[in-house]
């Protein structure tokens, strides 16, 4: 009962979340500072009994709701960024700035987060425990979840919550309105490879004077792709790709060095930290073998989205009872793309669950997927994704 009230109560928000939406779509905001999308965050939460805490390093927004009973506290997480996309959907709302486009539908997160608060606010008297709502920038390779972290978003509440939960639209692939997640890995690590071999440089004719990084550059490429097939299970798979080799100016003169960057993709937390030890010190051991040094390393990347199995079964339980048995799937891959919300976590048990949102009338086997400059999202998943937030919030702080 207290179920069909509160999704009714969604579908009654759902033209004013369509109208955050709509406004935040028109306005993108690219990286870790979203000033108008920030502004936006906050009036839509306005006159709710929210302890706000915007963020101090980027525009992020922390909201708790302490509930009227003592209890735990769990998180709600939704992204806020846009990415540097022209966007050529042709919808009424499309964005108003050249470059930038919410083509990873984050708009539509923030709109359902906000609704999940007006539906909580509502019922605060009878939360047992805190509720944190985490509006996030900088998802799209900022790392913006780590550095809220580090602002302190997992103790806003004052205790560490006991579950951790994010949705992510897609404009294809899945039917529209149909959740799809999966326990274990849910989404690929993503890292960058940086690679310096250091050489001498000196005239092309006389390679014996100088200490040419080239070759032992192209050596370390190529050994590279041997590791990934020889040290590593096929069914833990690795990616490795060196997009980016560049090294001297003309034909005649041997460069003092040469930088390669690479992309690396693993599925879980283990392979990645081998291979993270394997390529670095490969690198620098090809290079000491030919009398040259190298530095390489991993400067920055996303950790592996790992899915807690009994948050995934509460999840899948929560979308069934709200909304039916056709409308939940178990993915069954992970994919291949990189989440922040990895960093999250990392720390707190919980799950990242994947929604259908593409337009009516389009199929989504065939639909432009999110970041593409044609990416659509239909408003109409939005009443729902705030009923499920808010639900999982209810129910989960009901069973700890
Ligand atoms: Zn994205
Ligand atoms: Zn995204």
């Amino acid at each position: 009962m207290a179920t069909e009230v509160l999704h009714q109560d969604a579908v009654t928000i759902s033209g004013e979340l369509a109208e955050l939406r709509h406004a935040i779509h028109r306005e993108p905001e690219i990286g870790l500072d979203l000033p108008r999308t920030q502004q936006k965050v906050l009036s839509a939460l306005g006159g709710l009994p929210l302890e706000i805490t915007p963020g101090r390093e980027l525009s992020s927004v922390t909201a708790v709701l302490h509930g009227g009973k003592p209890g735990a506290t769990v998180l709600l997480r939704g992204d806020m960024d846009a990415l540097p996309v022209t966007e050529r959907t042709g919808l009424p709302y499309s964005s108003q700035i050249d470059g930038a486009m919410h083509a990873c539908g984050h708009d539509l997160h923030t709109a359902m987060l906000a609704g999940a608060a007006r539906l909580l606010s509502a019922r605060q008297q009878e939360i047992a425990g805190n509720v944190i709502f985490m509006f996030q920038p900088g998802e799209e390779g900022f790392a913006g979840a780590r550095q809220m972290i580090s602002e302190g978003v997992l103790d806003a509440a004052g205790d560490r919550p006991v579950a951790a939960f994010a949705l992510h639209v897609t404009s294809s692939h899945l039917p529209r309105g149909v959740y799809s997640t999966r326990p274990g890995t849910m989404m690929a690590a993503a890292d960058v490879f940086e690679v310096t071999v250091h050489g001498r440089g000196g005239h092309a004719s006389q390679p014996h004077r100088a200490a040419d990084p080239i070759p032992v550059a192209c050596e370390i490429v190529t050994a590279l792709q041997t590791m990934v097939t020889r040290k590593f299970d096929v069914f833990d798979p690795v990616v490795l790709t060196i997009g980016s080799f560049h090294a001297g100016t003309t034909d005649n003169v041997i460069p003092d060095e040469a930088k390669l960057l690479g992309s690396l993709r693993t599925f879980s937390t283990e392979t990645r930290a081998r291979v993270m030890d394997h390529a670095t010190r490969l690198a620098g051991e090809i290079a000491a073998a030919h009398g040259l040094t190298a530095t390489a390393g991993f400067p920055k990347g996303y950790p592996v989205t790992v899915n807690n199995e009994e948050e995934v079964s509460f999840a899948q339980r929560t979308v069934t009872e709200l909304f039916g048995s056709g409308r939940c799937m178990t993915q069954p891959f992970p994919l291949t793309g990189a989440e922040d919300f990895s960093f999250v976590l990392e720390q707190v048990p919980g799950a990242f669950v994947m929604l259908g949102a593409c337009p009516q009338g389009t199929d989504p086997a065939t639909a432009a997927y999110n970041h593409s400059a044609e990416a659509a999202f239909d408003d109409a998943v939005l009443g729902d994704g705030a009923a499920l937030y808010a639900e999982l919030a209810l129910r989960r702080l009901a069973a700890a």
